[in-house]
C-alpha cells in the first residue's frame, strides 16, 4: 500500500523525464496513488532503477510492484539557484532509501516543509506531483506515530 494520498503542489515548471518502457511504471503509477518498484520475483527483492534483469540474481522474471511508499533521508542539499525559470529555489533535493528494500534509493525533491528543515534520517512518505504524462515522485515529512 502507498501511503501518500494527497498530491503535491507542483512547481510551475519541471524538465520532466520521458519514460522508457522499463520506467513507465514507475512515472504513470503515481497516477493510481501508487510507487510502483521494479522487483524480482525469483529472489523476492525491490531494485531501481528499473530494468530487463535482477542486478542480483539476473532472473529477467521482473517487474513493477507497489511499495509502502515509506522512506528515510538518506542525504539531502538545498538547492538556492534558479536553474529552471518555472522551477523556483529554495528546494531540497534529496536521496531516500525506501523502507520495503533500504539499497533502493530514488533522487527526489522533499515537499511539505521548509528546505532546511530536511534532515538526513528524517521518515518521509510519497505524495505525487501530476503532469500531463507523468507523475513525479516526491516525499514529504511523515507525521509522527504514522510508521
Ligand atoms: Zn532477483
Amino acid at each position: 500500500m502507498t501511503t501518500g494520498s494527497e498530491p503535491a503542489e507542483r512547481p510551475r515548471q519541471r524538465v520532466l523525464p520521458a519514460p522508457t518502457w522499463e520506467s513507465e511504471a514507475f512515472w504513470k503509477g503515481g497516477f493510481d496513488g501508487q510507487l510502483l518498484i521494479h522487483s524480482c520475483r525469483r529472489c523476492g527483492r525491490f531494485f531501481h532503477p528499473p530494468a530487463a534483469a535482477c542486478w542480483r540474481c539476473r532472473s529477467t522474471d521482473v517487474g513493477p510492484r507497489p511499495a509502502s511508499g515509506l522512506a528515510v533521508v538518506a542525504a539531502v542539499s538545498v538547492n538556492e539557484h534558479q536553474w529552471h525559470p518555472g522551477f523556483e529555489p529554495p528546494y531540497a533535493v534529496a536521496i531516500v532509501e525506501l523502507d520495503d528494500e533500504p539499497d533502493v534509493r530514488l533522487t527526489t525533491n522533499i515537499v511539505g516543509c521548509a528546505p532546511g528543515d530536511v534532515r538526513i534520517g528524517m521518515s518521509v512518505t510519497v505524495c505525487f506531483e501530476d503532469w500531463d504524462d507523468v507523475s513525479i515522485p516526491v516525499f514529504r515529512p511523515l507525521e509522527e506515530g504514522r510508521r
